[in-house]
């Protein structure tokens, strides 16, 4: 589960990181281990206090040579000592806080959160007794004065989903350090490739593999990036004792998205870049929010912190009642452009969030935070995750829909 990546360059290291050949068959491409227990040539126990990173495997809940393997392509491309794969992206958020989180602790997370982050921190940790403390994490004094002696985690999410506001990691990560808690960071959104995380300063690095990662809208799964220490702490906690681990077919397909990461990056780099630049030119479109347009509202700490940009944006089309009208459209008009959730697939895809309704469903978010919140996304965004296709294409479709 070492770290590779420093040997090789990144496209290198992404395509041969975690995936050796097969040393039974030599087989070039790496077969999928379709097994659940092994054989054992020792009379050995079963606990998840008995599992080192040496001990032989056992039974695939605590560890699979093919889930393995994509766990050490991502702590590859993260540049992390080691990696934990999830059984999906929510089970990366659920392995931290259920790790590292225990009744009477405090968590400060991003106000604005992937909604069933969100969620989750609202509703099912102040239950465990986790006091939680929702803050825009954007404002770095909010951060520091919403810090207590039992402040355990910060998590953050940036860019953040939905409306592309981001989060100063290295600012944040030395207020983590001072407060002795730890820093988690959602880094979805910009994918492994879009912020060197670890030299931030962030402890641990969660990604829904869903999207960028696997990058092909066929499998689901997630992953926390982090020292090593740390993942095997999650290794025992999430996945050998809540059991939400990735089956070692999903790995071998996420692996295999990840395998071209570097390369898919740039192109969603460039064509999210062309379609913003048309969006922003276009005077149906009230406002666009890409960090890598010069109109982004933190352009600076864009510039400073990401690496890649990705193909993630959000865009304005008037009021609720216009962006709903217009979403109608798009699910009639759309030839090329999926109108789904989810993002980071090799297909474009775009998806209407009135604030409203996120106002009275997952964010809550009232008084001043609200307002943050509407600063950025008005009464409603369009989602739109640029795929791969021609950029000519998705224009002309987006052109057709905003009628
Ligand atoms: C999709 C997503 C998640 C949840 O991932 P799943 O794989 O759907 O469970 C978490 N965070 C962000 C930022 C996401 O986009």
């Amino acid at each position: 589960m070492k770290n590779s990546n420093r040997r090789t360059g990144i496209m290198t290291t992404a395509i041969h990181a975690g995936d050796p050949p097969d040393p039974a068959t030599n087989a070039s491409t790496p077969p999928i281990h379709m097994s659940s227990t092994y054989l054992s040539d020792d009379v050995a126990g079963f606990s998840a206090h008995d599992l080192t990173p040496e001990s032989p495997y056992t039974y695939s809940r605590w560890a699979n040579p093919t889930v393995a393997g994509l766990e050490t392509k991502i702590a590859a491309l993260q540049g992390t000592e080691a990696c934990l794969a999830t059984a999906s992206g929510m089970a990366a958020a659920a392995a931290i806080f259920f790790t590292f989180l225990s009744a009477g602790d405090h968590l400060i997370i991003s106000d604005v959160s992937y909604a069933g982050v969100a969620e989750l921190a609202r509703e099912t940790l102040p239950r465990m007794g986790i006091e939680v403390s929702p803050v825009n994490m954007s404002d770095l004094q909010a951060v520091a004065a919403a810090i207590r002696p039992n402040t355990r985690l910060i998590h953050t999410e940036t860019p953040v989903n939905p409306i592309g506001r981001l989060t100063d990691l290295a600012a944040v990560s030395e207020l983590a350090r001072q407060a002795g808690a730890l820093l988690s960071c959602d880094a979805t959104f910009a994918s492994p490739l879009g912020m060197d995380t670890v030299a931030l300063g962030v402890d641990l690095t969660m990604h829904s593999t869903t999207k960028y990662i696997g990058g092909h809208g066929d499998a689901v799964g997630g992953a926390v990036a982090g020292g090593a220490d740390l993942v095997a702490r999650m290794r025992t906690e999430a996945a050998i004792h809540h059991g939400g681990v990735l089956s070692p077919f999903n790995a071998w397909l996420i692996a295999r998205g990840a395998s071209t990461l570097p390369l898919r990056m740039k192109a969603h780099q460039a064509g999210a870049l062309a379609v913003a630049e048309w969006l922003e030119a276009d005077p149906r479109v009230t406002r666009v929010i890409y960090p890598g347009l010069a109109s982004h509202p933190q352009v600076d700490l864009a510039a400073r912190q990401m690496t890649n940009t990705s193909g993630m944006m959000s865009f304005q089309v008037g009021d609720a009642a216009t962006g709903e009208r217009v979403a109608q459209r798009m699910i009639e008009r759309l030839e090329v452009i999926h109108y789904a959730v989810s993002l980071g697939h090799h297909r474009s895809l775009i998806f209407w969030m009135g604030t409203e309704g996120l106002m009275q469903s997952s964010f809550r978010l009232q008084g001043a935070q609200q307002e943050d919140y509407r600063a950025f996304a008005g009464d409603g965004i369009f989602r739109l995750s640029v795929g791969l296709e021609d950029a000519e294409d998705l224009i002309a479709d987006l052109d057709r829909a905003l009628g």
